[in-house]
């Protein structure tokens, strides 16, 4: 079934939206203080909204350097998400995530996002879901492929010092930098810097319609 919606562009610091929700997640990654940039590039078949970037991390000063030479840290900080926004979850079908899935890489990171949703995920780990879908493609050693699809989740990372996103039920590492919970950098929300939730309000305020 197809649903038309409306869109109404929307001007977001100088940048102007296809649609209010897309504006509206841009104040919220700007907000979150997530790099990111709109439309970034045409795949073969997929546009995607936004691709967010991992600031660049350098070595924490309490970790030895051993440590982060064995944990990859040099490699840490080049992480992409590519994101897709859309109105509602009837427009992610299967054959939607398929067309995604053949326009990316194998080891592409993408988000589906529609509203924030305030909901949390595992109250023992404290993990905060926010209405994102994780899908990720991924590659062993021995060349075996295959994908993932998961809520995604937030969290505290410290390598990159700031809230990040993980996936709620499978890997947890911070998908904006590459660090791994299980090597103790990420962390429930409780050591969070910002309030996602008060975040995404502050998102909504300065993306609502004013009639022009
Ligand atoms: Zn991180």
């Amino acid at each position: 079934m197809k649903y038309q919606f409306k869109a109404h562009p929307t001007v977001f610091e100088g940048v102007q939206y296809r649609s209010r929700l897309e504006a509206t997640w841009a104040a919220f990654f700007t907000y979150m203080d997530w790099s990111f940039v709109y439309e970034p590039f045409d795949l073969q078949g997929w546009v995607p909204d936004f691709v967010l970037r991992g600031r660049s991390v350098s070595r924490p000063k309490w970790m030895k350097a051993k440590t982060f030479a064995a944990l990859g840290g040099k490699k840490w900080g080049s992480r992409e998400i590519l994101v897709e926004v859309k109105p509602s979850w009837n427009h992610f079908d299967q054959s939607y995530k398929d067309t995604i899935l053949c326009a990316t890489d194998i080891d592409a990171k993408i988000l589906l996002l529609t509203q924030f949703e305030d909901r949390p995920y595992d109250e023992y780990q404290c993990w905060d879901g926010f209405g994102g879908l994780l899908l990720e493609r991924w590659q062993d050693e021995d060349g075996e492929q295959g994908q993932e699809n998961d809520d995604a989740a937030l969290a505290h990372c410290i390598v990159c010092k700031q809230t990040t996103i993980i996936s709620a039920s499978g890997g947890w590492g911070c998908r904006l930098c590459g660090a791994y919970d299980g090597d103790g950098l990420i962390h429930p929300c409780e050591y969070y810097t910002i309030n996602p939730l008060d975040v995404w309000k502050q998102a909504k305020n300065a993306t609502q319609w004013r009639g022009y």
